[in-house]
């Protein structure tokens, strides 16, 4: 569940010295409203029995790093997003998700409430709709269990890039390494299409990547 926010002025941390935060770089995501891993657990439970105990999760103030997001002089973007049950009275309740996700916020940046110009929030029903292939709102295109993990995403057979059918590669967030933005699937289809059609990869490995080869496949086997 994400709620998205246009706010006047960036949001800056309250000045509350026991936050530690105080005259840092904006920090890139903030995870707010947790208080140690327990607390994690029961919030993650509470989400697999389809109830919302609390609402914690990450805020990003996506204009601290990318300006042109915003068209008008001193007005920011910025989320904040938490896992949430998909079946859950989303229509009902939206005013009061807002409410509380914004007094959340407003407890830890300075007049973040009084700063709000225009929020949307978007549920786990309402990105399946936008997105059918993030089913059930799964944003990472699948869940991240042990059996839809590594070797196993999507399956043994697929998680190489290559399927059953000649010339047919798989990439994305339900391939090997998974969701997010990383582009890594997309990356390892790339090479796995060269490999197969014996064309030189046209781009250097990332200096991440080259560590692990060297430490796991010294040997030069990739
Ligand atoms: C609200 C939201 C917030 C998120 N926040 C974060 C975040 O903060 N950090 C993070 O790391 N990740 C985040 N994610 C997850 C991240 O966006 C996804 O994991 C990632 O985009 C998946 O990449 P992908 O290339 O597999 O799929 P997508 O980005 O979904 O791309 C699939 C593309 O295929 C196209 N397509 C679909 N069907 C067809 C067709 N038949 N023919 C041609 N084209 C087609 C679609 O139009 C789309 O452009 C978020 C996702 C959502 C929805």
């Amino acid at each position: 569940m994400t709620v998205f926010f246009a706010t006047r002025g960036k949001p800056e941390f309250r000045a509350n010295p026991n936050n530690g935060m105080i005259g840092l770089p904006d920090p890139f995501n903030t995870i707010i409203g947790f208080d140690g891993t327990d607390d994690v657990v029961n919030f993650l439970d509470g989400v697999e029995r389809g109830e919302i105990t609390k609402f914690a999760g990450h805020f990003t103030v996506e204009t601290a790093f990318d300006p042109t997001l915003s068209q008008k002089e001193g007005e920011h973007v910025c989320f904040f997003q938490m896992p949430a049950p998909y079946d859950w009275p989303w229509e009902e309740r939206r005013d009061e998700v807002i409410r509380e996700v914004t007094a959340l916020l407003d407890a830890h940046y300075e007049g973040f409430a009084d700063s709000v110009l225009d929020c949307v929030l978007e549920t786990p029903k309402s990105i399946e709709q936008r997105i059918p292939c993030m089913r059930r709102g799964s944003i990472k295109h699948g869940d991240y269990n042990p059996l839809q993990v590594g070797n196993n995403r999507p399956s043994v057979e697929m998680s190489s890039n290559r399927t059953g059918i000649r010339g047919l590669y798989l990439g994305g967030a339900s391939v090997f390494p998974g969701g997010m933005v990383i582009g890594g699937s997309g990356y390892n289809a790339a090479y796995a299409i060269c490999d197969d059609n014996d064309v030189k990869f046209p781009f250097e490995r990332p200096d991440k990547v080259k560590k692990y080869l060297a430490t796991y496949f010294p040997d030069g086997k990739d």
